[in-house]
């Protein structure tokens, strides 16, 4: 019995708008065709139970009939099956396709679901259903159509329970009939599917192409070697994905190595995650995961983690910013979301409390395994730190809750190496740095300045990424840590000096005077002060705030010049200081007051040439003077 007819009303609106919408994500037709075949199994085994039969989709690319098959031996359909669930539905999501995509947010529906069968149409020119029901005495049907309009229906001839849906691929989609570039879809999309999935491929031998030395099939980050033909037809004995993702298992049933392992395969790289977290709730919401904590570069900008979405083991898309926090797209991992809305726009995931809650519990479960590594494994969570500060810091500045669950556990590292809390911090500098934290951004340019503070027993803190001076300020500011600054070694005296009469009777005006118009500069501040170090006759400094401005702006590209804002401190407790205050002026203090201010300026960053050449004929000139004196 031939039976021609048209597909539900709404179909023919959609059909063109999925078309042209569709033509930059053309590869889902292969997850949908492959996820209802597994779907067909599944409810297959939820009617008949594991009979031990061989359950598979195979997904065949047949080039010479220009065709690609996806077969399954899943319950199959009645002729009454076809006419309702593919005539007549048309689309399981169709009117909400419909009015997400002609709304104004064209930011596009999440993981482009509820297309279902009818995507099959973005690349074939004709379709064809062959399917046998599991119901008893059925008869087999076969439904064609060539535009998803019109179709006609027909008794088959098909034997074996299940269906094979056959896409006869259009000319301009042909790319689809190499089964390399099949595979990279089956791997992104498919390669966590519940049932098992095997790729068979009938291109003649010959044709076969060589992928030896790079692809750029879509998961492939970085190049790499595919195997011989022998190695690919050993492959093609294997499905080509795993049933039983490690995310799905129980925490206590996975070991340390399946971990690394899956941060393997999922991210087609070599190296090892830092450690990870299992995310695996079932009430009052249903997520799995697991987040790793990979290796971060030292300025993460630009670098970027990947956190793919699942739907039921169904690959939906990479970082969806919607549902993941967005510090956390630093980390890398799988999360599968079996109750999240995927057929709705993005700015409607934004606000829907069920995203909310998924995205506030990965956060907390985040700071919980950092807690977790501080509280018990300390030595081990400072060996990690290096890598993850950035990431953690950024997630402070960025999210103020995750902020208040892992403040306890953040570090600062000194140049020495060591790591503190900041109360481990204010306790081991008490008496000698008062709310202040005292750090370097380039420990081996700031050494002299460093050694002051590390020579008096106060611990300098390393701060030398791109995310510091946003934490820093996060800290001061956000924090609340009332009162705390940060101060580098350089832009302040007051932790270095001493309660002492010493050279307190020295007239600052003049001092001031005397560098001045060595320097032949006019505007130059010069303050005394009594330093410990009692050898180090004068420092230069320059304001915390005001340079962290300057360094501010021009980070944003900013150009009008910032005047500089430096502050000559000389040490009256200093003998040389002593001496030269003393000293007529003349020809030898101006030497001197160069030199001085030179040596200054050169604790805290090379001179430029032209400087450094007259700090070198001074210094000759200054030996000579000595010598001659001797
Ligand atoms: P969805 O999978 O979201 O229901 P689809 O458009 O993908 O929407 O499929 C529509 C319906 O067609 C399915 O719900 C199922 O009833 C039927 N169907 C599609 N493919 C198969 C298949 N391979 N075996 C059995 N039934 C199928
Ligand atoms: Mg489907």
């Amino acid at each position: 019995m031939e039976m021609k007819g048209n597909i539900s009303i709404h179909a023919q609106n959609i059909m063109p708008v999925i078309k042209r919408w569709l033509y930059s994500d053309k590869d889902i037709f292969i997850r949908e065709l492959v996820s209802n075949g597994c779907d067909a199994i599944t409810k297959y085994k939820m009617i008949k139970g594991e009979t031990g039969e061989d359950f598979r989709v195979t997904v065949t690319v047949d080039p010479e009939a220009g065709e690609i098959r996806f077969t399954d031996n899943g319950i199959g359909m009645t002729r009454e099956e076809v006419e309702k669930y593919i005539n007549q539905v048309a689309f399981s999501g169709a009117e909400e396709f419909l009015k997400n995509y002609t709304s104004d947010d064209q930011s596009g529906i999440i993981g482009h679901f509820g297309l279902g069968f009818y995507s099959a149409f973005m690349t074939a020119d004709k379709v064809t259903i062959d399917t046998l029901s599991w119901q008893e005495n059925a008869a087999p049907v076969l439904w064609e159509s060539e535009d998803g309009m019109a179709f006609t229906m027909q008794d088959g001839g098909r034997k074996e329970r299940g269906t094979t849906i056959i896409l006869h691929i259009m000319e301009e989609e042909k790319e689809f009939l190499d089964a390399f570039r099949v595979r990279g879809v089956l791997d992104r999309y498919c390669g966590y599917m519940a049932t098992p999935i095997y790729l068979e491929d009938l291109s003649p031998k010959e044709e076969k192409p060589h992928h030896e030395e790079h692809c750029d099939c879509e998961d492939c980050k970085e190049p790499h070697v595919h195997g011989t033909d022998e190695e690919e037809a050993e492959e093609a004995k294997k499905p080509i994905n795993d049933t039983h993702p490690l995310w799905l298992k129980n925490p206590k049933d996975c070991t340390e190595e399946e971990y690394k392992e899956t941060y393997r395969k999922l991210f087609h790289t070599f190296e090892d995650p830092l450690f990870w977290v299992h995310l695996n709730v079932d009430y009052p919401f249903n997520l799995k995961g697991i987040l790793y904590f990979p290796r971060l570069k030292k300025d993460f900008g630009g670098q970027e983690g990947q956190i793919k979405l699942f739907n039921r083991q169904v690959f939906v898309a990479d970082n969806i910013k919607e549902v993941i926090p967005e510090f956390l797209m630093l980390l890398k991992g799988a999360i599968d979301c079996p109750d999240l809305p995927l057929n709705v726009s993005r700015s409607f995931l934004q606000n829907d409390g069920y995203v909310k809650k998924l995205s506030a519990h990965i956060t907390k479960k985040v700071a919980d395994k950092l807690n977790g590594l501080f509280n018990t494994e300390r030595k081990q969570y400072e060996t990690y730190w290096d890598d993850i500060h950035p990431f953690v810091k950024y997630g402070c500045v960025r999210d103020a809750k995750f902020y208040d669950l892992v403040k306890g556990s953040l570090l600062l590292k000194s140049t020495a190496g060591e790591y503190f809390t900041l109360e481990e911090y204010k306790a081991r500098n008490e008496g000698k740095a008062e709310k202040k934290v005292y750090y370097t951004t380039e420990q081996n340019r700031q050494a002299a300045a460093v050694s002051l503070y590390v020579n008096r027993g106060i611990d300098v803190i390393v701060m030398d990424t791109l995310i510091d001076m946003n934490f820093m300020s996060f800290m001061e500011f956000g924090g609340g840590n009332e009162g705390l600054q940060f101060v580098r070694v350089d832009a302040d005296v007051s932790g270095l000096t001493e309660d002492s009469e010493e050279g307190k009777d020295i007239d600052q005006a003049q001092m001031e005077k005397l560098f001045r118009d060595a320097l032949e500069n006019a505007e130059l501040e010069v303050k005394m002060e009594a330093l410990s170090d009692k050898e180090l006759p004068l420092m230069l400094v320059e304001d915390e705030q005001i340079r962290r401005y300057k360094e501010m702006s021009a980070m944003y590209g900013q150009d009008f010049a910032f005047p500089d804002k430096y502050t000559l401190v000389l040490n009256r407790a200093c003998p040389a200081i002593r001496d030269l205050a003393a000293m007529e002026e003349g020809e030898v203090s101006a030497l001197l007051c160069k030199q001085m201010y030179d040596l200054a300026r050169m604790s805290s960053r090379p001179l430029e040439a032209e400087d450094l050449k007259a700090f070198i004929s001074r210094s000759n000139e200054l030996i000579a003077l000595l010598a001659r004196k001797a």
